[in-house]
């Protein structure tokens, strides 16, 4: 997202917009755009440096940490806030920034049910089945030797 700085007069202005989602340049696994990136900011001149303030994201298609199922998130960013020195450019480029905020805002473990919707299958499958391992759980093998050379 490119603002001209001569588009913005001296109260601020306002920008809304889309960007195609191929600006995040996502390659993590499980992590799908199905949207453009959506920005709406405010966007205003001071001491030598541009500031943008407002709301940009996406929704994505994410798979779920705990069934591996797939699911919609709508991640947004609510309260994005940059600031860009100026470089003498009369263009300054907002793609970064709003691309590093929304990549902050991903969840490390997506899990279907954020929003309560619907019950992961995965979680309760799971707490059963690490139930069920617990006891099998042996030492490591660090451990017995050094029980062997305390014998000694
Ligand atoms: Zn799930």
């Amino acid at each position: 997202m490119k603002i001209h700085l001569n588009q913005i007069p001296d109260e601020g202005l306002h920008v809304e917009g889309t960007d195609p989602s191929k600006i995040l340049d996502l390659h993590e696994h499980g992590v799908e755009p199905v949207s453009d990136v959506q920005y709406s900011l405010d966007v205003g001149l001071s001491e030598g440096g541009l500031f943008a303030t407002g709301e940009v994201g996406v929704d994505l298609d994410l798979e779920c940490v705990g069934c591996l199922e797939h699911f919609r998130y709508p991640l947004r960013v609510p309260e994005f806030a940059c600031q860009i020195e100026l470089t003498g450019s009369e263009m300054v480029d907002l793609t970064e920034p709003i691309r590093e905020d929304i990549l902050l805002a991903l969840p490390p473990h997506p899990h279907c049910d954020w929003n309560g919707e619907r019950v992961c299958q995965g979680v309760a499958f799971r707490a059963k089945s690490e139930a069920a391992d617990a006891p099998l759980t042996e030492k490591p093998d660090a451990w017995g030797a050094l029980d062997q050379l305390k014998l000694k």
